[in-house]
């Protein structure tokens, strides 16, 4: 079911952009704050507290009401999604849409913009991926590449596909010696909810290794989304190949397939998957900040990533997200008032390829951990904002019910401790720090998830400017406090907080452990 309900409200402020001609890049002009805004863009600093008046909950509905009203959000993510498509890590689109934020950051006034590079170890792109049945029947297969997996042989593989059902032990098992030189088969049930997302990730690792082990030629993996529909994602979390070349075959074609497999017919196939793995390439992390009043050494940090899987237009993960932490700079800057401590405002890169952004931003800025008072990521759609997870850290609990308290008006905006791994908190969380991921309800994400369908028809304008309130009051409620949210955690504070959470299971499946272990990743 489809939830979009797009918004008839009507943005003044795009007219004069619809009317430029879309070329190239440098003519998509950002747009800064909307026309007739209603705060005096002038910057009030007051000492020792958040404004002229002396209680921080008043400034949140101004900032609330400037989110909700007509702004350059959605003419924003129209660019960020219809202009430059799909934001695969490391290629031109992306580089691109890097500039274009830097702009867009610009545009929002905050203090300082800078663009921070890091390296990835491998390029990658997709090549003209084809498969042909040869037995028992001919027939055309829709069928994609995972990401960053290896090319097949030049020639094609030349091989048989063996049903391992689940992918489980006892798939391979009752596959037995069959799956030697085969290519194998894997079955997936209907993705509906952030558990199975979850769950996909952690027993696929587990099945890579199993087909490895058992001398499989190639994986074909049945799709997740009915009617045909195909998405990419990967399971090599350092930005490093795959071991062995996988694709995601239309469910239709998979279960059709089975069916011949199930009456032991042979099915054979010429698999044939071009794809390109460069050396290392560069990428980048867009930095925007807003300096604090009192303590602007201390930071907050509001994170969402701009990269996105190539096919469909990264929209719902993450487009609309990027958008709004643009927005919530907006929302900040314009309402007049100085936070006491910095906001920095982080649209990360190479999320997609193991939070690899986020890594490159935590290991450049160790030196600073310390100061960092709490990493807020939103990284699940426009669904409306349920819950801050915390990750087990119950001292910041009361205090974040607290900051929360001027958002309930919208909706409940509630605190859980919940913990996974999964986007771009997680290396703040192994340096020590409060982190915070919005839970969103799942509204139409999961049927578009990294899908050819994330385009900008999924995005609920109306949801998505709510979370830009809660995001940018959440924001500064934080940054404005008299007190810290919570302290930096020691290593053996992480340590005690992984075992607890659950987390150190996610990070040993998914094969994050010994990085953490021997210190590469995390506070020492
Ligand atoms: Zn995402």
């Amino acid at each position: 079911m489809n939830r979009t309900s797009r918004s008839a409200i009507l943005i003044v402020a795009c007219a004069a952009m619809l009317s430029l001609a879309p070329m190239g890049w440098a003519q998509q002009t950002p747009l800064g704050q909307p026309q007739g805004g209603i705060f005096n863009p002038s910057v009030l600093k007051g000492e020792g507290g958040c404004s002229l008046t002396s209680n921080c909950a008043d400034v949140a509905p101004g900032m609330i009401q400037s989110a909700l009203v007509e702004s350059p959000l959605e003419e924003n993510l129209r660019q960020l999604t219809d202009h430059f498509g799909g934001r695969l890590t490391g290629s031109p689109a992306a580089h691109e849409a890097v500039e274009w934020v830097v702009e867009a950051f610009h545009q929002a006034g905050v203090d300082d913009v800078h663009v921070e590079k890091f390296t990835m170890p491998h390029g990658w792109s997709e090549g003209a991926t084809r498969l042909e049945v040869l037995t028992p029947a001919q027939f055309s297969v829709r069928l994609v590449s995972t990401g960053w997996s290896p090319a097949t042989p030049p020639a094609g593989i030349m091989a048989p596909v063996v049903d391992v059902g689940a992918g489980d032990d006892a798939g391979f098992a009752k596959a037995g010696q069959s799956v030697k030189g085969s290519i194998v088969l894997v079955h997936s049930s209907i993705l509906e909810t952030y558990e199975q997302l979850a769950d996909e990730y952690v027993q696929d690792v587990a099945i890579v290794q199993r087909a490895q082990k058992s001398g499989a030629a190639a994986i074909f993996w049945m799709s997740s989304r009915p009617n045909r529909l195909l998405y990419r994602h990967t399971l090599s979390f350092e930005g490093n190949p795959e071991p062995l070349p996988q694709a995601i075959l239309a469910r239709e074609d998979a279960e059709r397939i089975a069916r011949f497999l199930a009456h032991s017919q042979v099915v054979r196939v010429h698999f044939y998957m071009p794809n390109r793995l460069t050396g290392p390439v560069e990428s980048e992390n867009v930095v925007a900040e807003i300096r604090g009043r009192e303590k602007p050494d201390e930071f907050v940090l509001l994170g969402a990533h701009l990269d996105s899987w190539e096919l469909g237009t990264g929209a719902l993960d993450n487009g609309c997200n990027a958008a709004l932490a643009i927005d919530a700079a907006r929302v900040i800057h314009s309402s007049g008032v100085l936070p006491r401590r910095s906001i920095r405002f982080v649209l990360f890169t190479g999320e997609e390829q193991g939070m690899l952004g986020s890594a490159a931003y935590a290991r450049a800025h160790q030196a600073e951990m310390d100061k960092m008072v709490a990493a807020i990521v939103f990284d699940s759609g426009n669904g409306r904002v349920t819950d801050y997870s915390i990750s087990g850290r119950k001292d910041i609990a009361n205090a974040l019910r607290e900051d929360l308290k001027p958002v309930q008006f919208l909706h409940p905006v509630n605190v859980t401790l919940d913990a996974e791994l999964g986007t771009d908190n997680f290396y703040f969380l192994l340096e020590g720090v409060p982190t915070l991921v919005a839970d969103q309800d799942p509204a139409n994400y999961m049927l578009n998830y990294h899908a050819e369908s994330d385009t900008l028809d999924k995005v609920d304008i109306v949801e998505l400017k709510k979370n830009v309130a809660v995001a940018a009051v959440t924001t500064y409620a934080i940054a404005d406090a008299p007190e810290r949210l919570g302290e930096r955690q020691s290593r053996a504070e992480i340590e005690q907080l992984l075992n607890d959470t659950g987390l150190v299971a996610q990070m040993k499946a998914m094969g994050f452990l010994p990085f953490w272990l021997d210190g590469t990743r995390g506070r020492q």
